[in-house]
């Protein structure tokens, strides 16, 4: 199935995470062994030789231009323009929290979609041209969807997408828009993602959260090189992360390693904070409890949608990263999710989507309980735009002062303004 290698590539194989078994490059995501997961390896020698601060400045401003640790073989078919997106330095915010540097990384206004799964949805799409796929597929909390709709049509690619039937109308339409295929299933991510697996294995598609995962995910580190390098080659004390299967996390923390075994950054030092919501919090328990394994969810209840994986793929792995960094965990309620998304647009003027609000509200704990303090670095990882998640916030935010086209009327709204 794999096509012939175009150009040398810097990818070894596939390595099995659990017993180290190794495999050719094929669309496939667990060992045949031990069913663990599988992951890309790269030959770190020979990625060396290219990729230094140096040349990598020199390259166009997208997630490409750390394509050595990407696993594509030629260059990339779809998603051209993807990422660099800007890291903020939010001074206002700073204050509020009493923190000396605190920095918002924005893919809330990543091309083409609105959220970071542009990222690994461009790397899963070449890597499926690559394995001449010609159908592509996933199984979303409502992001994925609208960025594999929208990547698949610029491919020129048929799109299968399944969700929970109950997403938010913007992430409905801003995938059916791009005339995909989307089938609604009457239960929660954790059963759309089993009868997912289920058709992957009988349908020949690309599923790029399941058959190509080990390709896709891979996409993520992009999000934590950029920070790298925004930051002037420096890696910050904190990065808080919001988790929904646990993969972002567990790829920030693989790309920071990278980044110093390449020696394109000094050593490490950086805590990795994960972040959930109160309804959904699986991976948060098990790192407050210390717990080697999570307890699965059985029925989320949050209005982080986006979020809402009660079983996490990458729950172990992320648990796993977040001990490793010395990094911590916080969960946020619906309220607080609000806050959350209404502090960071009133000081830093940024609208984020519900997982913002998650991340925003676990920071604050992170900060109020002493583990991120006023004298360090500190990034915030937001991923998803708000207007995608509107009916949240429009009960608390359509009320305004309707007044006739008349100056008198309006200098009576003054007077309540400035009393
Ligand atoms: C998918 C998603 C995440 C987290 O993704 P995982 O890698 O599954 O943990 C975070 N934020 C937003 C907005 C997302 O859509
Ligand atoms: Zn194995």
């Amino acid at each position: 199935m794999p096509k012939k290698r175009e150009r040398a590539s810097t990818v070894k194989g596939l390595v099995c995470r659990e017993c180290g078994r190794q495999y050719p490059i094929k669309p496939i995501h667990i060992c045949e062994y031990c069913f663990g997961p599988l992951e890309v390896q790269y030959d770190y020698e020979k990625i060396a030789k290219t990729l230094t601060r140096n040349s990598i400045e020199k390259r166009p401003p997208n997630m490409w231009r750390y394509r050595e640790l990407l696993p594509i073989d030629g260059p990339p078919s779809v998603g051209y323009e993807v990422g660099f997106t800007p890291l903020i330095k939010a001074r206002n915010l700073a204050e509020k929290l009493g923190v000396k540097e605190v920095y918002i990384k924005d893919d809330a206004v990543n091309y083409p979609t609105l959220s970071f799964k542009d990222r690994v949805v461009s790397v899963a799409i070449s890597k499926a041209k690559e394995f001449n796929f010609s159908v592509v597929a996933c199984a979303s909390t409502g992001n994925l969807a609208n960025s594999v709709a929208a990547l698949a049509a610029r491919a020129g690619y048929e799109s299968y997408i399944f969700i929970p039937c109950d997403l938010e109308t913007s992430k409905i339409i801003g995938t059916t828009v791009y005339g995909a295929h989307l089938i609604g299933i009457k239960g929660n991510y954790d059963k759309v993602n089993r009868l997912c697996s289920e058709i992957a294995g009988k349908y020949n598609w690309a599923f790029v959260n399941i058959n190509i995962r080990p390709f896709y995910s891979e996409g993520s580190k992009t999000f934590a090189f950029e920070i790298v390098e925004q930051l002037g080659w420096r890696a910050p004390d904190h990065i808080v992360v919001p988790m929904a299967g646990g993969s972002l996390i567990t790829k920030i923390w693989k790309a920071l390693k990278e980044f110093e075994k390449l020696g394109l950054v000094d050593k490490v030092k950086t805590k990795v904070h994960g972040a959930q919501a109160s309804g959904c919090a699986p991976i948060v328990e098990a790192v407050k409890e210390g717990l080697e394994l999570f307890r699965p969810v059985q029925n989320p209840k949050t209005i982080a949608k986006s979020l809402a994986i009660g079983n996490p793929a990458d729950g172990y792995y992320a648990t796993k990263a977040i001990r490793e960094s010395g990094g911590w965990a916080e969960d946020a309620t619906d309220e607080e999710i609000i806050q959350g998304i209404r502090l960071l647009a009133e000081t830093e003027g940024i609208f984020t989507e519900t997982a913002g609000g998650v991340v925003m509200a676990a920071t604050l704990k992170l900060i109020k309980n002493g583990i991120i303090k006023s004298d360090e670095t500190l990034v915030i990882s937001i991923t998803g735009n708000g207007l995608k998640t509107q009916e949240v916030l429009t009960s608390k935010l359509v009320e305004f002062p309707v007044i006739e086209p008349k100056l008198s009327e309006f200098d009576e709204l003054m007077e309540n303004y400035t009393k």
